[in-house]
């Protein structure tokens, strides 16, 4: 166990990549657009990043891959930096237990999603975001830009216009909430919004660097607040709940962080006041998440002690 935030992470993340590396089953990569099925499962990177913004990384940490639902945590925060609570009556704070894309739920709620990180949910962010700044999609890299220091951070227009030629369920999705007025914008200037958000490229260390307003308690990376420290904690708490698709369970019970996974293989997570992840490796599980980046956490908050538990 470290008990003293002075020691370095470096030797539990080459200890976790060398126990990785040994693991034969390494998930399977999503398939739904091409661009993603054709990631190889065997590749792995995490990284650390401090509040202070040190960085510390292994494997493939600097390689940039497909950020997918990791970017909703981020529209969140952003647009609850504009609008606040209002956003709440646009969209619950539930668990789901459904699947990510699932439309059932929609009919019997009048159209308002369970919580923010289902794709119904980040529909309704996205919409909202596209409404306080006319472009949610670029307001997002250029967040993510700025935290990160990485101004090369990019969308890959290949993977939106794979994402848009595949993108019939979130189509159907956001036409369903605007037939209850849930959606404001022209649903294809949405879906055009939230395929470009969907594939952002960033690598483990861009993305752990860029969750750190969350474990700085709302501040941003050069000091000025982008959340107050309730908000900050209320998207920590969301996270936890309703991160890694309908498997948040599990993921509470071995990692013990708040998490957010994508279908990339990427996850986020949080160790509020201490810390931020990211790890990823493209082979997921049959809920979506991927499997050595659970692993990875997992042997992260065992191998460290530090948890929000
Ligand atoms: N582009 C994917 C979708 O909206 C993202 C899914 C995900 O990462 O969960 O279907």
């Amino acid at each position: 166990i470290m008990t003293t935030s002075s020691l370095t992470f470096q030797p539990v993340l080459d200890r976790i990549a060398a126990e990785i590396e040994k693991t034969p089953e390494r998930g399977r990569p999503a398939d739904y657009i091409p661009a993603l099925a054709a990631c190889d499962p065997r590749r792995f990177g995490m990284a650390v990043a401090e509040p202070d913004g040190t960085v510390y990384g292994v494997g493939d940490w600097r390689q940039p891959f497909s950020a997918q639902s990791i970017t909703k945590v981020f529209t969140l925060a952003l647009d609850l930096a504009r609008e606040g609570d209002a956003l709440w009556e646009h969209v619950g704070r539930e668990p789901s237990g459904n699947p990510f894309n699932s439309l059932v739920q929609l009919e019997y709620e009048n159209g308002i999603p369970r919580n923010p990180f289902i794709n119904a949910g980040a529909l309704v962010v996205t919409d909202r975001l596209q409404t306080q700044t006319g472009d949610a999609a670029e307001t997002l890299l250029a967040f993510l830009r700025a935290e990160s220091g990485n101004d090369e951070l990019t969308i890959n227009e290949r993977v939106a216009a794979s994402e848009s030629a595949h993108g019939d369920r979130n189509a159907a999705l956001g036409h369903f909430m605007a037939s209850y007025g849930n959606i404001g914008n022209p649903v294809p200037v949405l879906l055009n919004q939230y395929f470009r958000q969907c594939s952002v490229e960033a690598s483990c260390a861009d993305l752990a660097l860029a969750t750190g307003f969350l474990a700085r308690h709302g501040i941003r990376a050069d000091g000025t607040r982008l959340l107050s420290s309730s908000q900050s904690k209320q998207v920590n708490a969301i996270m936890l709940t309703c991160g890694t698709y309908d498997a948040a369970g599990d993921f509470a019970y071995r990692v013990g962080l708040p998490g957010k996974s994508g279908v990339g293989g990427g996850i986020i997570a949080v160790v509020p006041g201490h810390c931020t992840l990211c790890v990823w490796s493209p082979g997921l599980d049959e809920r979506g998440n991927s499997v050595s980046g659970v692993a990875a956490l997992d042997r992260f908050t065992t191998l460290t002690g530090l948890s929000v538990f």
